[in-house]
């Protein structure tokens, strides 16, 4: 541990403001320039909570000095604990107490933590993370995430606290230039605990620092090895020619079934199988080794026993650009660890590019290449990479269901070589690619993908599914940054930074992928605001509501819209302020097109950044359906032509509710078909719609500011 005196002067050294003051033995005289009031605290190598033991008193004058370092050194004695000298500092007038701490965390290194201090931290834990390198702009975002944040703002009657003076002192701690960039491995915590901030300055009246030689090396070769440039990833997106290593020619297996599913799928390149001992494999010529081909292999699928695997693939060395291996039994198993060292230097030394080892496969729709059994195959503009090979499956089976198209999913496992991060740089610069989708259980991987999207010029809508985050503390930490930096606090921290929509579950992961690459999110969206359109007055509350917990709001209507919308004389019973709300006799009118003059009339006097409707569609069809032939589909179209006739920046979405009739689920089937097909994203139930409106406006801030944007919230 650093001594709190040289702690502060290295903070001042960074432009960290601190008080003025100066270490003294107990009764040698103070230097002049100290101002009263001061604050004594008591030096000593054993104490670490200083006021805990009787070690800080503040508003204290130079006369009583001596009186207070006896009085400190009998209470530090009753601790246990020997006076060995006195920091004598300037007081600092009242203000804000915040907490500004940094720990280093394995594979992701310093993350930062901002608190309101007192019982904000210490009780509600209000506590925001970041990962540095912070800028300005993802240093407000964390002030804006703490509930305490309106406390600082003044609410009150409170001190106005003077936010850029905490920004800069944080960007000076954090920031690319900061003092953590600087500090000595060695260094692990950082609490600044607290800094006062008033309505002038911030100061950092406490600092401690926490030195561990034996975490150094516990964390040392973190990163090693990995890769920078981005590799063409062409060959296993649209491969043509396929080997298959591990296919039996008596059992049938793994690699015996993906053959099965290729031939199923309709493949039309060329499949290859490769086995020592039997000329024919699922009806296709074998070859016996890699070694035997005269011409390239674009991806080979490897399912062979982990302890054979770099033999194999040795011989195809200079012809075959990927190798998929899914065997198991690599590095995320102790003896494993060895295995996957050799495997990725023999792939490097044979040039080939190895996804996996640990996976399941890779699905690429416009390429027909999968490993799931009749595989929703229509080439589509969203990209999946998971860290876990089932979930995979799980993500095309319900994604496909959702109304998802795939360009492709990539199970990477253990990523022993081509990481989720290449991935998306390459998916960043690749046109067939629209949106991303992430499952990851792995922080330092999250932070490596992190670091990409900072990186890169081109964004894309990035939806994060991220598995284990429990609230256990890191590990043992002696500082209050290290206990609170639990996985569920860094995961929405490295979001947020990352600009990445964070969500809890394979249904909303779903939710949000089909929202985000139905709709065309290249102009940037209106505000903030949602207009809920449709019929069923308790429904469209609920729907309001919904919104309201994902932080979208549903400000009533312009005077001038309602008087517009009156002005369209509808037959009664209409609500015209926000939420819309008609019943079934006016969605009657023009055998349902009445929307499309609602919607217009909406539009011509307001730019929501949603237009939400939603329709009950078994009771629609049903009341009106003999008298007037296709009303949904009718109000459907009519969403798409007022959204098509007005300036762009709003969002359609469609909610079709079932009644929980099987032929109503049928019915909707077919319209959401025929909504999807013109662009209208629809779901299942408003909270749904909700989800989707939120990773909506996420992404296109985070598209249309970068995640480190200056514009936006
Ligand atoms: P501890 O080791 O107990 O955390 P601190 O140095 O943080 O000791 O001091 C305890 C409290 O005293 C602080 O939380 C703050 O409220 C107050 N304090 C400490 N130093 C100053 C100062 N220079 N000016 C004003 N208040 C101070
Ligand atoms: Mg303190």
């Amino acid at each position: 541990m650093f001594t709190e005196a040289e702690g502060k002067s290295l903070l001042s050294a960074f432009g960290i403001d601190t008080p003025q003051g100066v270490e003294v033995e107990v009764g040698q005289e103070l230097p002049d320039h100290l101002r009263e009031p001061l604050v004594v605290k008591a030096i000593s190598a054993t104490l670490v909570h200083k006021s805990d033991a009787g070690g800080v008193r503040v508003g204290v004058t130079r006369a009583e000095i001596d009186e207070v370092a006896a009085q400190m050194r009998e209470s530090l004695a009753a601790a246990g604990h020997e006076l060995e000298g006195l920091l004598v500092e300037e007081m600092i007038p009242a203000g804000h107490e915040i907490i500004v701490g940094a720990v280093r965390a394995p594979g992701l290194g310093w993350t930062v933590m901002v608190g309101l201090g007192g019982i904000l931290v210490e009780v509600f834990e209000d506590v925001a993370f970041g990962l540095a390198p912070l800028n300005e702009s993802q240093i407000l975002d964390m002030l804006h995430e703490l509930r305490g944040m309106k406390v600082l703002e003044g609410a009150r009657g409170g001190i106005k606290a003077d936010i850029p003076a905490l920004v800069s002192l944080i960007s000076n701690l954090a920031g690319p230039e900061g003092l953590l960039a600087s500090l000595p491995e060695d260094v692990q915590e950082i609490d600044l605990n607290p800094i006062i901030v008033s309505d002038t300055r911030a100061v950092a009246v406490d600092a401690r620092f926490v030195v561990n030689r034996t975490a150094v090396e516990a964390s040392g070769s973190a990163a090693a090895g990995a890769r920078t440039e981005v590799g063409d990833f062409t060959p296993l997106f649209h491969p043509r020619r396929i080997a298959v290593l591990g296919a039996s020619g008596k059992r049938p297996n793994m690699a015996n079934r993906f053959i099965q599913n290729m031939i199923a799928n309709g493949f039309d390149g060329t499949i290859v199988p490769v086995n020592p001992t039997t000329a024919v494999i699922e009806g296709l010529p074998a070859i016996a080794s890699l070694a035997e081909l005269t011409e390239p292999i674009d991806y080979a699928f490897v399912a062979l026993p982990g302890a054979r695997v770099a033999d194999a693939l040795r011989a195809g060395a200079g012809k075959v650009r990927f190798a998929q291996v899914v065997s198991s039994g690599f590095g995320e198993v102790e003896e494993g660890i060895e295995l996957e060292a050799a495997l990725v230097a023999t792939v490097r030394e044979a040039g080939i590019r190895l996804i996996g080892p640990n996976c399941l496969g890779t699905h690429a729709s416009a390429g027909k290449l999968s490993f799931v059994p009749q595989a929703p195959l229509t080439p589509g503009t969203t990209a999946v990479v998971s860290q876990s090979g089932g979930l995979s499956v799980d993500i095309l089976r319900v994604g496909a269901s959702s109304g998802i198209d795939f360009h492709s999913v990539v199970s990477i496992g253990n990523s022993a070589d081509v990481s989720a991060a290449e991935l998306v740089a390459s998916h960043l610069a690749n046109d067939e690619v629209q949106v991303i989708g992430l499952y990851l259980e792995s922080l330092s991987i999250a932070r490596e993908v992190l670091d990409v999207l900072e990186n890169s010029e081109t964004r894309k809508p990035v939806v994060l599914l991220a598995g284990g985050r429990t609230a256990e503390g890191s590990r043992a930490a002696t500082s209050h940054t290290g206990a609170l930096a639990g996985n569920h606090r860094l995961w929405p921290a490295i979001a947020r930074q990352a600009g990445m929509t964070l969500v809890d579950s394979l249904a909303e992961f779903a939710t949000a992928l089909h929202a985000l690459s139905t709709l065309d999110l290249s102009v940037a969206t209106n505000g903030r605001e949602a207009v809920l359109f449709g019929n069923g007055g308790g429904a469209s509350v609920l729907g309001a509501d919904a919104l309201d917990r994902q932080g979208v709001g549903t400000s009533p209507l312009p005077d001038s819209v309602i008087a517009a919308l009156e002005s369209l004389e509808l037959p009664p019973g209409n609500g015209f302020h926000n939420p819309i709300d008609v019943p079934a006799g006016t969605l009657a009118v023009k055998n349902g097109a009445v929307a499309g003059d609602i919607l217009k009339t909406v539009l011509a006097g307001s730019s929501p950044a949603l237009l939400i409707s939603h329709l009950n569609v078994g009771i629609i069809q049903r009341n009106l359906g003999a008298t007037h032939g296709d009303v949904t589909g009718n109000i459907i179209d009519s969403i798409a032509e007022a959204r098509d006739a007005s300036a762009p920046g709003t969002h359609q979405l469609l909610v079709l509710k079932t009644d929980g009739s099987a032929e109503t689920g049928e019915m909707i089937e077919a319209y959401a078909k025929r909504a999807r097909a013109i662009g209208i994203p629809v779901f299942p139930a408003f909270e749904d719609a909700a989800l989707a409106a939120r990773a909506v406006l996420e992404q296109s801030r985070a598209t249309h500011t970068g995640a480190n944007g200056t514009e936006g919230r």
